[in-house]
């Protein structure tokens, strides 16, 4: 059995001053509680407002947190991958910043890490102070996954969850660049548990998450953990080749056999301009994964760290 003494709750902040103070004072008390040794280690995602500052004040005053500052704001995956690179525990809980993952059910998710679990993820059974768009969006973000890709992603799980030992050092060894860390999550396997929990409205300020940057992270962790598009271009092209096939024999037919007089000024616009429609987009799937593939071949570093702080108490 390894060791399950030590605990690093990793919290990635955007632009989060409004709530920081509020929720620090509530995850420490939560982890007084917490029969393990904890700290909590902030990442700034490149935050615009005062968010840095606060974050120092909460270290000075508690030797428990450990700070880290990207240089630029590289994104909520990104600054997850940081704050998991940083973490020497024997595990580590992700946590939003605002709020919607309650504190409160740390003891919940340790309880089920000592009975053996390597993966504890929260799922959302409410969704409250949710708009009924993003609910049916998320929903249907979640079916189409399922169905795409072959390592199924529990529905409704967002980031909240605990990881041992084994699984951050299997993360990790995936470096990629285009990082769906979801997908990554459950692609490294292991023991995995699901935690039903009642997801909360933000504590202050709005979401860090517009419907574009949504849709963005969507076809992200489409392409990251699918071939399936490029597969369905394939035959698509090959169903329209099949039936401009079946429909050219006929054509020839009907002017050899029928004597057909030329016609068909408008079928022959639609054919063109349906041919042509499918063909664009078959290359932007293709373009959809090149771009990938440059974007990895670059080899730049996943993030930039700009500052870092250590308490008297971190591990
Ligand atoms: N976040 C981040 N970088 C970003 C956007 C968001 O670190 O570029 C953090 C944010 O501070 C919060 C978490 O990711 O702790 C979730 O963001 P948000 O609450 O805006 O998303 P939502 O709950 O609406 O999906
Ligand atoms: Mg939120």
């Amino acid at each position: 059995m390894p060791s399950q003494r030590t605990l690093t709750i990793v919290i990635a902040a955007y632009n989060e001053e409004a709530v920081l103070p509020e929720m620090h004072q509530r995850l420490s008390s939560v982890l007084d509680g917490v029969d393990a040794e904890s700290q909590v280690l902030y990442v700034d995602d490149g935050s615009r407002d005062g968010t840095w500052a606060v974050l120092e004040a909460l270290a000075a005053a508690d030797p428990r947190v450990r700070l880290v500052r990207l240089a630029r704001n590289f994104g909520k995956e990104l600054a997850l991958t940081a704050g998991l690179d940083r973490v020497h525990t024997d595990a580590a809980l992700v946590l939003d910043a605002d709020g919607q993952d309650p504190p409160e059910l740390i003891p919940a998710f340790v309880a089920k890490w000592r009975e053996g679990f390597d993966v504890v993820y929260g799922t959302r059974t409410r969704r409250d102070g949710e708009t009924w768009l993003k609910r049916f969006t998320a929903a249907g973000f979640y079916r189409v996954m399922q169905r795409l890709s072959q390592t199924p992603i529990p529905p409704d799980t967002g980031d909240f969850r605990l990881m041992s030992r084994p699984v951050l050092d299997a993360l990790r060894t995936l470096r990629e660049r285009q990082r769906f860390m979801k997908g990554l999550f459950t692609w490294v396997g292991f023991r995995q548990v699901s935690l039903p929990y009642e997801r909360a409205p933000r504590l202050a300020g709005g979401s860090k998450f517009n419907y574009w940057k949504l849709w963005n992270l969507a076809i992200e962790g489409i392409t990251s953990f699918s071939t399936v598009p490029l597969r369905v271009a394939t035959y698509l092209g090959l169903f329209s080749a099949l039936a401009a096939f079946v429909w050219g024999v006929f054509i020839v037919l009907r002017t050899l056999v029928w004597d057909d007089p030329v016609q068909g000024w408008p079928s022959l616009m639609t054919v063109v301009l349906f041919l042509g429609g499918l063909q664009l987009v078959a290359l932007g799937i293709i373009g959809e994964y090149l771009g990938r593939l440059y974007l990895e071949a670059k080899q730049r570093p996943l993030y930039l760290v700009a500052d870092e702080r250590k308490g008297d108490r971190c591990l």
